[in-house]
């Protein structure tokens, strides 16, 4: 098979579909890899770095386009990639389409096979090609929060980790999930004081047994809370309703009573925040003040650590591209059920039941 790789053209936007290691495992399976060129330049691949691995360079997208017979992207495509798809083509990529009519819409057009990263299942009904930048917001909630804590971001002037003789700071981790994980295991090799609450009592056992006492394990009802949000110093959202918006845990009135200078990162942002005064932030201006506690609500989180999200990405989609390759999309997607639920378009039919319904379109 044929397979392109564009170079992402949403602003401020430097991940890659595929690395040079995943062309390389692509090559070895018989097949071609084009890459736009510049593709990766922004992370540090540069062209010569892909020719290495086996892959010939473009000049422009549309010669990616037009050669490939399955692209493979990060972001969603934009309305000028949209206008470049062809009946029959595979795209699989992030495509986040329940919000966005104009890209559902410009992909039934094309009529080509859009396979949607954050829709393929495990056996465990996770979403493995989410988790990956689940863990990368995770790991940097705590550098975000330990940033806005300093006095020239409007913090208190805490050190998360305090110095020997002075205490650490309390970070209180709303939801234990990956996101949630992943803040936890950095904050405690931080040596901060750490609580995490959640609802699900499976999760809490799983991480008391990895935490073994470093981090506090607390049943989230409104009075834990209450207690812990009121107490911290730091408090990171990451909780997660399935396809619904964020549940507002902390109200405005919590942050009226939070300690002055106090610091919340609202990771779950991207599903409306679970902060009553969270709104979406950029890596450009990425904190605000409310009621003297400073948030940062950075949507798109991995993107400011755009070579480790990437490779982190590709870790997690090199599977599916091969067996896309190998097999054809048809008999990977027959084969493999968890593969199949990624399937958002096909020959201009969508097949995401909340996505058809939500547009009034036939499913
Ligand atoms: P997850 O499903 O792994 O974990 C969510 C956890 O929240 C679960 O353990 C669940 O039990 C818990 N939870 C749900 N309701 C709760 C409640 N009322 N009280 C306490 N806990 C509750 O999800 P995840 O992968 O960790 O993602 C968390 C959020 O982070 C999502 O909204 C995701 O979209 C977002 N996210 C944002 C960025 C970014 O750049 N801002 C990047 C990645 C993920």
């Amino acid at each position: 098979m044929i397979i392109g790789v564009p170079k992402e053209i949403k602003n401020h936007e430097y991940r890659v579909g595929m690395v040079p290691a995943s062309v390389r495992e692509l090559i070895s399976h018989g097949h071609s890899v084009y890459v736009e060129t510049n593709a990766g330049n922004g992370i540090g691949f540069s062209d010569d770095d892909y020719k290495a691995a086996g892959a010939s360079i473009l000049p422009a997208a549309a010669d990616v386009f037009a050669k490939a017979d399955m692209i493979v992207k990060v972001k969603e495509p934009q309305a000028v990639e949209r206008a470049m798809l062809r009946e029959g083509q595979i795209l699989f990529t992030y495509l986040h389409l329940a919000p966005d009519f104009p890209q559902t819409e410009d992909l039934i057009k094309s009529k080509a096979i859009c396979i949607a990263y954050e829709t393929v299942t495990d056996s465990k009904g996770r979403l493995p090609l989410l988790a990956p930048m689940s863990e990368v917001a995770g790991r940097m909630s705590i550098q975000a929060g330990a940033q806005a804590l300093e006095k020239s971001h409007g913090g208190s002037g805490m050190l998360l980790s305090g110095v020997p003789g002075v205490e650490p700071a309390k970070i209180v981790v709303l939801g234990g999930g990956v996101v949630g994980s992943n803040a936890a295991r950095m904050a405690v090799g931080l040596r901060a004081d750490v609580t995490i609450l959640d609802k699900n009592v499976d999760t809490l056992r799983r991480l008391d047994e990895e935490f073994q006492g470093r981090a506090k394990v607390v049943y989230s009802t409104e009075e834990t809370l209450d207690q812990h949000v009121l107490n911290a110093d730091l408090v990171i959202g990451a909780v997660l309703i399935p396809g619904a918006a964020a549940p507002k845990l902390v109200n405005e009135d919590h942050i009226k009573r939070m300690k002055p200078g106090a610091a919340v990162v609202d990771v779950a942002i991207d599903q409306g925040g679970c902060f009553a005064t969270s709104h979406a932030t950029t890596h450009a201006d990425p904190t605000y003040i409310v009621d003297d506690v400073v948030h940062y609500c950075v949507a798109n989180m991995p993107g400011a650590v755009a070579r480790t999200s990437t490779v982190a990405l590709n870790n997690a989609t090199l599977p599916y591209i091969v067996k896309l390759a190998n097999k054809g999309y048809r008999d990977a997607l027959v084969q493999d059920e968890h593969l199949r639920n990624g399937l958002n378009v096909i020959s201009g039919h969508v097949t995401i039941k909340e996505v058809a319904e939500g547009f009034d379109l036939p499913y």
